[in-house]
């Protein structure tokens, strides 16, 4: 039996939004999964002292658009996955493969497509990240059985609609229905056009389509007005979404709005990268930042929003530190230089916290982040 113990943690930050501190100082992994939260003793394995540090769920990205491996040709970069775990990320969720070169548009192609790229990332681990891919961009003439095959082969998302072929609310909503029957997760792109073939979408499109997330409420890049958000809220049952690619200061106001009606618990947070902006591997931290320090969210309730409640919308055994969870964590603090003191409060006062180790299903995969300040504190490692 391959044993992990995080000892010495200073907070326990769950991922559970309803109770988001778990008391004690100590987490034990067991063959890749959480046996014992906060209080363990007596357990024999290999220990990371954490130094004080706080420790919360390896991060869960809800809005990616990779393509094929580590790679992506929007930027032309390689090694983008391997460089958002070293900013904290432990899974990634497709928002659509879109910026697959000559990306096919007849229903034989993009139902190819899709299976393709779920599969690809279900046979490979990026780095060791968890991609959830094949998320499929609807196309006219998309039929009911399409979305049963794609299921069948293990598809579970639709691409964020308006960024493909299908514009027409009514054609959209049809094909959500059959999608979500099949149990496929649905996101709409809300906001302005972000690249040339998308187009501005408003709240009546969400209403009308009843997705399970409007995507980037904030913008991507360009926000809608909050009083469509609002709309949102009341006429739909969707998450609301806020990424580090949309306007920073909407997504402090959206991240406020839901804090308002006590709706925290439809917050969730990506980062849409790869885009026109880069691919951001703090992207995942600065968003949560955002929502802690200009939406007022308390800052283990925005770690949340970037865990648990993401999980929780696609069904993930990971984002919550609880026993029977993948031992997906990420151990850190206050930015060497901060005026804060620990990684809570790096957040609440719009600091990047610090990531000091990236913990997946128990192994240990990052022990200083190439990309974030150093830790305050020290974090030992076994060697
Ligand atoms: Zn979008």
């Amino acid at each position: 039996m391959n044993t992990l113990i995080v000892t010495n943690i200073g907070t326990i930050v769950s991922g559970d939004i309803a109770t988001p501190i778990t008391p004690g100082d100590n987490i034990v992994i067991r063959d890749g999964v959480i046996v014992s939260v906060g209080s363990a003793t007596g357990v024999e394995g290999v220990v990371v002292d954490a130094g004080g540090a706080t420790v919360m769920p390896g991060l869960c990205d809800n809005h990616v658009h990779p393509v094929i491996g580590d790679y992506t040709p929007r930027q032309s970069q390689v090694g983008f996955i391997e460089s958002c775990l070293h900013g904290g990320v432990t899974t990634m969720i497709s928002a659509g493969e879109p910026h697959t070169p000559g990306r096919p548009k007849d229903p034989a192609g993009v139902k190819a497509l899709t299976i393709l790229a779920h599969k690809s990332f279900t046979n490979l681990r990026p780095s060791g990240v968890k991609v959830r891919a094949g998320a499929v961009m609807l196309e006219p003439g998309l039929v009911e059985s399409d979305f049963a095959e794609m299921a069948s082969e293990g598809v579970h998302l639709v691409a964020e609609i308006g960024i493909s072929g299908v514009k027409d609310p009514a054609e959209a909503a049809q094909m959500t229905r059959w999608a979500q029957s099949h149990g496929m997760r649905v996101m709409v792109h809300t906001g302005g056009a972000s690249i040339p073939g998308s187009g501005v979408i408003g709240a009546d499109f969400v209403v009308k389509v009843q997705p399970d997330v409007a995507g980037h409420a904030n913008g991507g890049p360009t926000a809608l007005p909050l009083s469509d958000v609002e709309t949102i809220l009341e006429e739909t049952d969707a998450r609301v979404e806020v990424v580090h690619n949309g306007n920073v200061k909407a997504a402090g106001d959206v991240a406020a709005l839901l804090s308002e009606r006590g709706e925290l618990q439809r917050l969730v947070i990506g980062t849409d990268s790869p885009a026109g902006s880069g691919v951001q591997p703090l992207g995942m931290l600065r968003t949560m930042s955002w929502v802690a320090s200009l939406g007022a969210v308390d800052p283990a309730v925005a770690v949340g929003c970037a865990t648990g409640n993401v999980a929780e919308m696609h069904g993930l055994n990971t984002g919550v530190i609880a026993p029977g969870r993948e031992g997906d964590l990420v151990i850190a603090d206050a930015p060497l230089g901060s005026q804060a003191t620990d990684a809570l409060g790096a957040l609440a006062i719009g600091d990047t916290p610090a990531v000091a180790g990236v913990i997946i299903d128990g192994a240990i995969l990052v022990r200083k982040s190439r990309n974030t300040p150093p830790p305050v504190r020290t974090i030992r490692f076994p060697a």
